[in-house]
């Protein structure tokens, strides 16, 4: 019998409990001790971190943002293309549509906006079920491209058997349970799939561009994210990710074209690299 099948099976026999107790151990992170902030919501994390503790590194913070999406404007990056949030179906029902999202969100770690599409593009040819029960070879041949295809396809596979058993999730805290998701794939989810703005999402082009200005000096996702929130309005958190996404995908790259950018006069690496000994 399949692993698929076998998991059926289990469900169709369990108990509420213990197809509880199934679900927990499958598609779930394991349970930290209480000191772990990392389920909790934001909103907690939030209200026991006093910004107080943030070092504020650069008073300008908002006068760069603008100078930034000044240029974003002058040419389209990937992130406004093909980013991992715009692959899904919008004539799909509001379930297939929140799989296909979350989907995509997972399979874009480590690996470039248009490979990521590119995969998730040929997923959407599929249903919840037939992922669910597809065997993971075959899967692993859909997403090849991306990196780390073989984990992603076993979370993305048991995704679609959590979906068909429980749901999609529909809350933050349900979403960064599970395993293959983290703080900025439940944010960018939150923000697409229900228009919920709950966090600015961090990615590696937004902690090299902060640092590198700086506008805060700090490789910690959660810290850059809580600064980025006491820097902005609300309303504002929403369009945050993609316009600094796109800057470090079209300029501020890991190696950065600094003659194409606006910033060179304030930028401390730019000085860095151009202080003769
Ligand atoms: S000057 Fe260079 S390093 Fe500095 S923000 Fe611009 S592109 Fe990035």
């Amino acid at each position: 019998m399949r692993q698929t099948q076998k998991v059926m099976l289990a469900f169709s026999e369990a108990t509420t409990s213990e197809l509880n107790e199934i679900l927990e151990h499958r598609f779930f992170k394991e349970k930290k001790s209480p000191k772990s902030k990392s389920k909790t919501s934001l909103s907690k994390q939030q209200s026991t971190a006093p910004m107080s503790a943030i070092k504020q590194e650069n008073s300008g913070t908002k006068n760069i943002y603008e100078i930034i999406k000044q240029m974003r404007l002058e040419r389209n990056a990937p992130v406004d293309l093909v980013g991992p949030q715009k692959c899904f179906d919008k004539d799909k029902d509001i379930e297939t549509q929140r799989f296909q999202i979350l989907t995509s969100l997972m399979l874009s770690p480590q690996t470039k906006d248009d490979v990521t599409s590119k995969c998730a593009n040929r997923l959407l040819e599929y249903t919840m079920n037939d992922i669910a029960n597809m065997d993971e070879p075959e899967l692993i041949k859909l997403i090849y491209e991306v990196n780390f295809n073989v984990t992603k396809a076993k979370r993305i596979k048991d995704l679609a058997q959590l979906a068909i058993y429980k749901g999609m999730p529909k809350t933050f805290e349900e979403t960064i349970k599970i395993k293959g998701v983290g703080e900025k794939i439940a944010l960018l989810y939150m923000q697409v799939a229900f228009q919920r703005v709950e966090g600015i999402p961090i990615d590696v082009n937004m902690i090299r561009i902060c640092n590198r200005i700086p506008i805060l000096k700090e490789k910690s996702p959660t810290k850059l994210r809580k600064f980025l929130e006491s820097q902005f309005e609300h309303k504002e958190w929403g369009e945050i990710n993609e316009t600094l996404v796109g800057f470090g995908q079209q300029i501020c790259l890991p190696k950065p074209k600094c003659d194409q950018c606006k910033l060179k006069d304030i930028c401390e690496y730019y000085k860095l690299q151009n202080t003769s000994d």
